[in-house]
């Protein structure tokens, strides 16, 4: 069987082509697919049902299965938790967020993660496998046409491939996700409404640069120095921030595109005021934008969130240092929302 989720729409027309159909079926093929998230050929009514019939015998379609669905009644987030279709039955989770300015997808990228951050519930059980673009497209197209029930004219505008899993370690598979996402007739997402986030990869952001796509690097700094980093994020000691700072710099400069840098607050680890001068003076400059996350404490790792005042305290002395700053709003917090944590639930207590 071929997995027509993950082609181009000039790879579906060869496809398409080897069944003596024209190149304007593919394109209807792939709206159907990625557009308006068909999850069977019998859906796609333009298309002849003796091609649809045809289809269904050498291709599939790549789907995904919601295991749970889950909605914040306060603030509008709505988390899947998706099997995956292999052997072993793996989950994902998929987050859409509600802003003032449109929908936002939260995209997992691998099943677990081996990068091992303290503070993150994504490594529990270490990394499992990559997830293909087709794994990454199913869980956009799922959320929008999760979304369209509720209002047909909505979709999800923004991609951030921010859920579990480290992006840098699957690249070639995210870059073609990130093609498939930007098709008009697909998910028609705007290369600047799309963010890769990363631990700091040095290689990785090296090759994402060299790509010249106008996407946002995200970068997780969560700390002003190796000393504290080193205790965070073991991937510092490979590459510390005297390698990981000029590469970001040189990201910056070559797409002329304003970086994120991530910075998770916990209580007294990395939150002091003196911690926020010195990411103050490391950041000066450069073209970049701190985004202040409160903590989101996982069982069993010892660590708190930061204070209110002191998260306060520490986006004014940034300000005051020169550094953009935001605070981002916890969304989701009701329903587990954050950061692998549904997963390591389903994980420790298996559902039937
Ligand atoms: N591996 C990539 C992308 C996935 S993590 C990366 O590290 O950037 C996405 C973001 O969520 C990162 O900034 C990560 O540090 C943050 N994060 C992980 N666990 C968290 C937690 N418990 N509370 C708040 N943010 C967390």
């Amino acid at each position: 069987m071929v997995n027509l989720k993950r082609m181009l729409p000039d790879e579906l027309t060869g496809v398409l082509a080897a069944q003596g159909e024209p190149a304007y079926r593919a394109r209807q093929l792939f709206a159907w697919i990625h557009g308006r998230g068909a999850r069977g050929f019998d859906e796609m009514t333009s298309l002849p049902r003796s091609l649809r019939e045809r289809l269904a015998e050498i291709a599939d379609l790549g789907l995904l299965t919601p295991v749970s669905r889950q909605e914040d009644p306060r603030d509008g987030t709505v988390k899947f938790l998706l099997r995956l279709n292999d052997d072993a039955g793996n989950t994902v989770e998929t987050v859409r967020m509600t802003y003032s300015y449109g929908y936002s997808a939260c995209v997992s990228s691998q099943v677990g993660c081996h990068i091992g951050c303290r503070f993150c519930a994504s490594s529990i059980g270490g990394l499992i496998r990559n997830l293909t673009a087709a794994e990454m497209i199913e869980q956009l197209i799922l959320l929008n046409r999760d979304l369209a029930v509720r209002d047909p004219q909505a979709r999800i505008a923004r991609v951030v491939i921010m859920g579990m899993g480290e992006p840098m370690e699957n690249l070639t598979e995210v870059l073609r996700f990130l093609r498939l996402a930007h098709e008009p007739e697909g998910c028609g997402i705007g290369w600047r409404h799309m963010t890769v986030s990363t631990s700091g990869l040095v290689p990785g952001i090296e090759a994402l640069a060299a790509e010249d796509l106008p996407i946002t690097l995200a970068v997780s700094l969560h700390a002003p120095n190796d000393e504290v980093r080193n205790r965070l994020m073991p991937i510092n000691r490979r590459y510390p921030l005297g390698q990981l700072m000029p590469a970001c710099r040189r990201y910056a400069e070559a797409t002329g595109r304003r970086l994120t840098f991530e910075y998770v607050l916990i209580g007294g680890v990395n939150d002091l005021p003196e911690h926020a001068r010195e990411l103050a003076r490391l950041l000066r400059g450069m073209l970049c934008h701190v985004n202040l996350i409160p903590l989101n404490p996982v069982a069993g790792r010892g660590l708190e969130p930061s204070p209110p005042q002191a998260m306060a305290a520490f986006q004014r002395i940034l300000r005051e240092g020169g550094v953009a700053a935001t605070l981002r709003r916890q969304l989701g917090t009701a329903i587990d929302a954050a950061c692998g944590q549904l997963r390591r639930r389903l994980l420790e207590a298996p559902v039937p």
